[in-house]
């Protein structure tokens, strides 16, 4: 800016001496020319200078930028926005730092259907995106519409649609390119004339067991919480990460394979391609490494999926036995296994 006014000056001082040697019609005209294009140019620098400050808007989604006052993907007072749209859901922007759980009470309460199953998952609203957190039947995918965060690489902040976030199986666009979107807020679906999801294996024994038919919204969600809490370790008193490995997807053949050989082994079709294999299941029955310990690193008496930190395992420890279970699962069943947890440093 600086270097610019000075040779504005400097232009001005030249300006008026080769204008002395000019008549006044020219000079007239001289100078018309030049305040239009120092008007030009004023435009030009102040359009720049705005759209550089303004970064943080110039991508908001015109149609959420009609319903959700800009302001609301910002820090404010509240936690959660909730906006009705005109299909009878319910959009709800909820802020990254957000405590995970408390979000899904609190949308529990408020009669709002869709993430009920996912109850009691620890971590942050701002991570559920990143390995497209799911349990019982649910991912975070199903009630995700756009995820907001700011592009490292870009430098800019982005409403990104939930087709442009790529998500899978415990996986999606953050967390393959770890560490370039800072994630701010998300914005979910919620279904205020919502239906149950009581599909999966362990919430429908749950009922069943309590001669329960129709069960309410908090009703899957309190179940969901015992599901759990009988399930997995006490993340207050254990240390752990919840399941170690994903569960593998393999072809349809190659399930047949398995079940000629593993005739109890339980299979998930996924669609008329894919097969998910419950890997806790080939852990434990197969491997028998359900509650095995070597040192303080162990698999969990309840679920052979989860590594527990009994005491003082290091990092290394933890890394060698789960180097152990994949080799094993590998020799047992062919099958390559991957973490589901992401390796630091
Ligand atoms: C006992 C137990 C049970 C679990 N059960 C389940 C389960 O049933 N289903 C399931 O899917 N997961 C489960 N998990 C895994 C875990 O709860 C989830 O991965 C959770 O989303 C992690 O949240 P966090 O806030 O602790 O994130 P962190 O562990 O701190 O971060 C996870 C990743 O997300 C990134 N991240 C976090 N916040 C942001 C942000 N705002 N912007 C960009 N990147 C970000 C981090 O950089 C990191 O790569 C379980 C874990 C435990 C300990």
């Amino acid at each position: 800016m600086a270097i610019t006014l000075i040779s504005l000056f400097f232009s001005l001082v030249n300006f008026k001496n080769i204008l002395s040697s000019y008549s006044l019609l020219d000079k007239k005209i001289l100078i018309g020319i030049g305040i239009v294009i120092f008007v030009f140019l004023m435009i030009g620098y102040l359009n720049g200078f705005y759209k550089s400050h303004d970064t943080p808007m110039t991508n908001v989604d015109k149609e959420q930028e009609k319903v959700v006052p800009p302001e609301s993907f910002l820090p404010n007072e509240e936690s959660y926005l909730y906006v009705p749209d005109e299909n009878g859901n319910v959009q709800v922007i909820a802020k990254a730092g957000e405590d995970w759980d408390s979000f899904v009470e609190e949308c529990v309460k408020k009669d709002l259907y869709g993430i009920e199953n996912l109850s009691y998952i620890p971590g942050t609203v701002g991570a559920a995106p990143v390995q497209n957190i799911g349990a019982y039947g649910s991912e975070a995918k199903d009630t995700i519409d756009s995820v907001r965060a700011f592009d490292t690489k870009k430098g800019e902040f982005l409403n990104i649609s939930n087709l442009d976030c790529h998500f899978s199986y415990r996986d999606s666009l953050f967390k393959r390119e770890s560490g370039r979107f800072i994630i701010i807020s998300i914005t979910f679906i919620l279904k205020k004339e919502g239906k149950v999801n009581v599909g999966y294996k362990d919430v429908r024994d749950h009922f069943s067991k309590k001669d329960i038919i129709a069960p309410t919204l908090s009703q899957v969600r309190n179940a969901v919480i015992d599901i759990r809490r009988n399930k997995l370790p006490d993340v207050k008193l254990v240390g752990t990460a919840g399941s170690f490995f994903k569960n593998p997807l393999i072809s349809h053949a190659e399930a047949h394979e398995l079940k000629a050989t593993y005739p109890d082994m339980p299979l998930f079709p996924i669609d008329d391609k894919i097969v998910k294999v419950p890997l806790g299941w080939i852990i434990d029955q197969v491997c028998k490494y359900r509650g095995i310990s070597k040192g303080d690193v162990g698999t969990y008496r309840n679920q052979a999926l989860v590594l527990v930190n009994n005491g003082n395992a290091t990092a290394r420890e933890v890394k060698e036995f789960a180097q152990n279970i994949t080799e094993i699962v590998k020799e047992k069943t062919g099958i390559e296994i991957e973490t589901e947890v992401q390796y630091v440093g």
